[in-house]
Protein backbone atom coordinates (compact mmCIF):
# COMPACT_ATOMS: atom_id res chain seq x y z
CA UNK A 1 0.00 0.00 0.00
CA UNK A 2 2.77 2.26 0.96
CA UNK A 3 4.57 1.66 -2.20
CA UNK A 4 1.88 2.22 -3.72
CA UNK A 5 1.06 5.32 -2.33
CA UNK A 6 4.83 6.43 -3.15
CA UNK A 7 4.52 5.86 -6.43
CA UNK A 8 1.54 7.79 -6.82
CA UNK A 9 2.96 10.45 -4.95
CA UNK A 10 6.04 10.59 -7.35
CA UNK A 11 3.80 10.41 -10.53
CA UNK A 12 1.98 13.17 -9.52
CA UNK A 13 5.10 15.08 -9.23
CA UNK A 14 6.92 14.24 -12.30
CA UNK A 15 3.21 15.04 -13.54
CA UNK A 16 2.80 18.14 -11.93
CA UNK A 17 6.54 19.41 -13.04
CA UNK A 18 5.89 18.75 -16.79
CA UNK A 19 2.53 20.36 -16.74
CA UNK A 20 4.68 23.35 -15.51
CA UNK A 21 7.09 23.57 -17.99
CA UNK A 22 4.55 23.07 -21.06
CA UNK A 23 2.58 26.00 -18.66
CA UNK A 24 5.34 28.26 -18.57
CA UNK A 25 5.60 31.04 -21.10
CA UNK A 26 8.63 32.48 -22.11
CA UNK A 27 8.81 36.78 -22.01
CA UNK A 28 9.88 38.69 -24.45
CA UNK A 29 10.56 42.48 -23.21
CA UNK A 30 10.84 45.22 -25.55
CA UNK A 31 11.96 48.72 -24.43
CA UNK A 32 8.87 51.36 -25.71
CA UNK A 33 5.72 51.21 -27.99
CA UNK A 34 7.44 51.21 -31.38
CA UNK A 35 9.24 47.89 -30.48
CA UNK A 36 6.53 46.45 -28.90
CA UNK A 37 4.27 46.75 -32.04
CA UNK A 38 6.52 45.29 -34.07
CA UNK A 39 7.49 42.13 -31.82
CA UNK A 40 3.28 41.67 -31.80
CA UNK A 41 3.77 41.03 -35.13
CA UNK A 42 6.50 38.76 -35.45
CA UNK A 43 5.30 36.39 -32.15
CA UNK A 44 1.99 36.40 -33.04
CA UNK A 45 -0.53 33.56 -32.53
CA UNK A 46 2.45 31.80 -30.69
CA UNK A 47 0.65 31.10 -27.16
CA UNK A 48 4.25 30.51 -25.34
CA UNK A 49 5.49 33.50 -26.31
CA UNK A 50 4.39 36.71 -24.37
CA UNK A 51 5.46 39.84 -25.36
CA UNK A 52 5.93 43.01 -22.95
CA UNK A 53 6.49 46.78 -22.81
CA UNK A 54 8.62 47.91 -20.32
CA UNK A 55 7.39 51.64 -20.50
CA UNK A 56 3.41 52.70 -20.27
CA UNK A 57 2.42 53.86 -23.64
CA UNK A 58 2.87 57.70 -21.95
CA UNK A 59 6.52 57.50 -21.57
CA UNK A 60 6.52 57.98 -25.28
CA UNK A 61 10.57 58.27 -26.53
CA UNK A 62 13.25 57.10 -24.06
CA UNK A 63 15.58 60.25 -24.37
CA UNK A 64 17.18 60.40 -20.41
CA UNK A 65 14.74 57.55 -19.07
CA UNK A 66 15.75 56.22 -15.86
CA UNK A 67 15.44 52.78 -14.76
CA UNK A 68 12.72 51.88 -12.58
CA UNK A 69 12.50 49.05 -10.01
CA UNK A 70 9.77 48.01 -11.30
CA UNK A 71 11.27 47.72 -15.26
CA UNK A 72 14.58 45.53 -13.59
CA UNK A 73 12.10 42.89 -11.99
CA UNK A 74 9.66 42.65 -15.17
CA UNK A 75 13.66 41.88 -17.08
CA UNK A 76 14.91 39.56 -14.28
CA UNK A 77 12.63 36.74 -15.58
CA UNK A 78 12.62 37.92 -19.44
CA UNK A 79 14.35 35.64 -22.24
CA UNK A 80 15.45 38.72 -24.30
CA UNK A 81 15.11 42.23 -24.45
CA UNK A 82 14.25 43.91 -27.64
CA UNK A 83 15.68 47.36 -28.05
CA UNK A 84 15.67 50.34 -30.72
CA UNK A 85 19.46 50.53 -30.16
CA UNK A 86 21.31 54.23 -31.46
CA UNK A 87 21.11 55.63 -28.31
CA UNK A 88 17.69 55.67 -28.24
CA UNK A 89 18.01 53.31 -24.42
CA UNK A 90 21.00 54.66 -22.77
CA UNK A 91 20.72 52.75 -19.57
CA UNK A 92 21.03 49.60 -21.45
CA UNK A 93 24.71 49.11 -20.25
CA UNK A 94 23.29 48.95 -16.89
CA UNK A 95 20.67 46.68 -18.09
CA UNK A 96 23.72 44.52 -19.08
CA UNK A 97 25.46 45.03 -15.81
CA UNK A 98 22.67 43.46 -14.02
CA UNK A 99 21.60 40.71 -16.24
CA UNK A 100 24.69 39.10 -18.32
CA UNK A 101 22.02 36.50 -19.42
CA UNK A 102 19.85 38.08 -20.38
CA UNK A 103 19.63 38.38 -24.87
CA UNK A 104 19.53 41.75 -26.24
CA UNK A 105 18.51 42.36 -29.69
CA UNK A 106 19.23 45.61 -31.22
CA UNK A 107 17.15 46.56 -33.97
CA UNK A 108 19.18 50.12 -34.99
CA UNK A 109 21.76 46.88 -36.64
CA UNK A 110 21.47 47.09 -40.56
CA UNK A 111 20.12 50.68 -40.84
CA UNK A 112 21.77 53.40 -42.13
CA UNK A 113 22.09 55.97 -38.93
CA UNK A 114 21.70 59.41 -39.46
CA UNK A 115 23.82 61.52 -37.03
CA UNK A 116 22.72 65.33 -36.17
CA UNK A 117 25.39 67.94 -33.93
CA UNK A 118 24.45 68.76 -30.03
CA UNK A 119 24.90 71.53 -28.86
CA UNK A 120 28.64 71.15 -28.75
CA UNK A 121 28.76 70.88 -32.14
CA UNK A 122 29.67 66.88 -31.78
CA UNK A 123 27.59 64.24 -34.17
CA UNK A 124 25.05 62.14 -32.52
CA UNK A 125 23.27 59.62 -33.81
CA UNK A 126 19.81 60.27 -34.44
CA UNK A 127 17.38 57.03 -33.18
CA UNK A 128 14.15 57.55 -34.36
CA UNK A 129 14.92 55.01 -37.04
CA UNK A 130 10.99 53.25 -37.03
CA UNK A 131 9.74 56.43 -38.97
CA UNK A 132 10.79 55.33 -42.49
CA UNK A 133 8.76 52.28 -43.23
CA UNK A 134 11.90 50.34 -44.82
CA UNK A 135 13.46 50.81 -41.82
CA UNK A 136 10.44 49.54 -40.23
CA UNK A 137 11.05 46.00 -42.81
CA UNK A 138 15.00 45.93 -41.23
CA UNK A 139 13.61 46.02 -37.40
CA UNK A 140 11.00 43.20 -38.16
CA UNK A 141 13.89 41.02 -40.10
CA UNK A 142 15.99 41.36 -36.87
CA UNK A 143 13.41 40.44 -34.59
CA UNK A 144 12.43 37.73 -36.46
CA UNK A 145 15.97 36.66 -36.82
CA UNK A 146 16.79 36.43 -33.65
CA UNK A 147 13.73 35.09 -32.53
CA UNK A 148 14.36 32.03 -34.64
CA UNK A 149 17.59 31.57 -32.88
CA UNK A 150 15.97 31.73 -29.38
CA UNK A 151 12.79 29.93 -30.16
CA UNK A 152 13.79 27.40 -32.93
CA UNK A 153 10.47 25.53 -31.73
CA UNK A 154 8.56 28.49 -33.31
CA UNK A 155 10.67 29.34 -36.34
CA UNK A 156 8.31 28.66 -38.78
CA UNK A 157 5.36 30.61 -37.47
CA UNK A 158 7.96 33.94 -36.89
CA UNK A 159 9.28 33.44 -40.52
CA UNK A 160 5.91 33.15 -41.65
CA UNK A 161 4.81 36.04 -39.51
CA UNK A 162 7.60 38.67 -40.07
CA UNK A 163 7.22 37.68 -44.30
CA UNK A 164 3.87 38.97 -44.32
CA UNK A 165 4.07 42.07 -41.70
CA UNK A 166 7.07 42.77 -44.24
CA UNK A 167 5.00 42.18 -47.50
CA UNK A 168 2.40 44.99 -45.41
CA UNK A 169 4.96 47.40 -44.54
CA UNK A 170 6.62 47.33 -47.75
CA UNK A 171 3.03 48.12 -49.21
CA UNK A 172 2.62 50.67 -46.55
CA UNK A 173 6.20 52.46 -47.76
CA UNK A 174 5.25 52.20 -51.54
CA UNK A 175 1.58 53.81 -50.53
CA UNK A 176 3.25 56.69 -49.11
CA UNK A 177 6.05 57.37 -51.66
CA UNK A 178 3.13 58.06 -53.61
CA UNK A 179 0.60 59.70 -51.82
CA UNK A 180 3.10 62.44 -50.71
CA UNK A 181 5.05 62.77 -54.19
CA UNK A 182 2.32 66.41 -54.15
CA UNK A 183 4.51 67.79 -51.29
CA UNK A 184 8.49 66.38 -52.22
CA UNK A 185 10.95 68.94 -51.10
CA UNK A 186 8.31 71.25 -48.65
CA UNK A 187 9.70 72.72 -45.03
CA UNK A 188 8.17 71.36 -42.06
CA UNK A 189 8.76 72.42 -38.87
CA UNK A 190 8.90 69.67 -35.98
CA UNK A 191 9.05 69.85 -32.33
CA UNK A 192 11.43 67.12 -31.64
CA UNK A 193 14.05 65.88 -33.93
CA UNK A 194 11.84 62.21 -34.52
CA UNK A 195 11.49 63.18 -38.37
CA UNK A 196 14.78 63.29 -39.98
CA UNK A 197 14.43 59.29 -40.83
CA UNK A 198 10.87 59.87 -42.17
CA UNK A 199 11.67 63.26 -44.04
CA UNK A 200 14.44 61.65 -45.58
CA UNK A 201 12.34 58.55 -46.81
CA UNK A 202 9.43 60.88 -48.42
CA UNK A 203 10.93 64.07 -49.21
CA UNK A 204 10.53 66.34 -47.13
CA UNK A 205 12.91 69.40 -45.65
CA UNK A 206 13.18 69.70 -41.79
CA UNK A 207 13.99 73.68 -41.56
CA UNK A 208 13.44 73.94 -37.78
CA UNK A 209 13.09 71.48 -34.61
CA UNK A 210 11.36 73.40 -32.03
CA UNK A 211 12.43 71.56 -29.00
CA UNK A 212 15.45 69.43 -29.65
CA UNK A 213 15.68 68.53 -25.81
CA UNK A 214 12.11 67.90 -24.80
CA UNK A 215 11.59 70.45 -23.03
CA UNK A 216 8.09 72.41 -22.14
CA UNK A 217 9.34 75.14 -21.83
CA UNK A 218 12.18 77.24 -23.79
CA UNK A 219 14.16 80.07 -22.41
CA UNK A 220 13.08 83.38 -24.25
CA UNK A 221 16.73 83.13 -26.29
CA UNK A 222 15.64 80.13 -27.44
CA UNK A 223 11.68 80.66 -28.20
CA UNK A 224 13.52 83.72 -30.65
CA UNK A 225 15.90 81.85 -32.21
CA UNK A 226 13.48 79.51 -33.45
CA UNK A 227 10.86 82.16 -34.52
CA UNK A 228 13.99 83.48 -36.46
CA UNK A 229 14.58 79.96 -38.12
CA UNK A 230 10.78 79.66 -38.82
CA UNK A 231 10.44 83.08 -40.26
CA UNK A 232 13.67 82.81 -42.37
CA UNK A 233 12.47 79.06 -43.88
CA UNK A 234 9.28 81.17 -44.85
CA UNK A 235 6.66 80.48 -41.81
CA UNK A 236 6.74 77.03 -43.51
CA UNK A 237 3.48 74.49 -41.21
CA UNK A 238 4.09 73.98 -37.37
CA UNK A 239 4.05 69.99 -36.39
CA UNK A 240 2.85 69.11 -32.80
CA UNK A 241 3.11 65.77 -31.30
CA UNK A 242 0.38 64.17 -29.06
CA UNK A 243 2.73 62.88 -26.72
CA UNK A 244 4.20 66.44 -25.63
CA UNK A 245 2.97 70.00 -24.47
CA UNK A 246 2.27 72.34 -27.56
CA UNK A 247 3.18 75.54 -26.01
CA UNK A 248 6.30 76.27 -27.62
CA UNK A 249 4.51 75.49 -31.18
CA UNK A 250 1.76 77.88 -30.27
CA UNK A 251 4.05 80.73 -29.49
CA UNK A 252 5.85 80.34 -33.08
CA UNK A 253 2.61 80.31 -34.66
CA UNK A 254 1.47 83.56 -32.84
CA UNK A 255 4.61 85.13 -33.35
CA UNK A 256 5.27 83.90 -37.08
CA UNK A 257 1.42 83.07 -38.26
CA UNK A 258 3.09 79.52 -39.12
CA UNK A 259 -0.30 77.40 -39.01
CA UNK A 260 -0.28 74.25 -36.40
CA UNK A 261 -0.87 70.77 -37.45
CA UNK A 262 0.16 67.16 -35.39
CA UNK A 263 2.54 64.39 -36.56
CA UNK A 264 2.88 61.53 -34.31
CA UNK A 265 6.27 59.86 -33.60
CA UNK A 266 4.19 56.63 -32.74
CA UNK A 267 5.84 56.58 -29.44
CA UNK A 268 2.85 55.34 -28.03
CA UNK A 269 -0.76 54.24 -29.46
CA UNK A 270 -3.13 51.80 -29.23
CA UNK A 271 -2.03 48.19 -28.52
CA UNK A 272 -2.95 47.05 -31.97
CA UNK A 273 -0.64 45.29 -34.32
CA UNK A 274 -1.35 47.31 -37.20
CA UNK A 275 -1.01 50.67 -35.15
CA UNK A 276 1.80 51.40 -36.67
CA UNK A 277 0.73 51.39 -40.18
CA UNK A 278 -2.21 53.11 -39.21
CA UNK A 279 -0.19 55.76 -37.72
CA UNK A 280 2.32 56.44 -40.84
CA UNK A 281 -1.09 56.43 -43.22
CA UNK A 282 -2.61 59.56 -40.10
CA UNK A 283 0.73 61.09 -40.33
CA UNK A 284 0.99 61.14 -44.34
CA UNK A 285 -2.82 62.89 -44.23
CA UNK A 286 -1.79 65.71 -42.15
CA UNK A 287 1.02 65.89 -44.67
CA UNK A 288 -1.18 66.61 -47.56
CA UNK A 289 -3.61 68.27 -44.96
CA UNK A 290 -0.78 70.72 -44.18
CA UNK A 291 -0.24 72.00 -47.79
CA UNK A 292 -3.71 71.49 -49.22
ZN1 LIG B 1 12.42 61.11 -29.60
Amino acid sequence: MRRILIFLLSALLVFSMTACVHAETAKVMTSFYPMYIFALNVFGGIDAIEIDCMTAPETGCLHDYQLLVGDMMKLSDAAALIVCGAGMENYLPDVQEQFPELAVIDCSQGIDLLTEEDEDGDGELNAHTWLDARNAVKIVETIAEYGCQLFPEFADQICANALAYTERLNALDEHLREELAPVQGKAIVTFHDAFPYFANAYGLEIAAVISEEHEETLSPAQLSQVIETVRQAGNPPLFTEPQYSAVAAYAVSAETGAPIYTLDPLVSGAYEKDAYETGMQQNAEALLEAFK
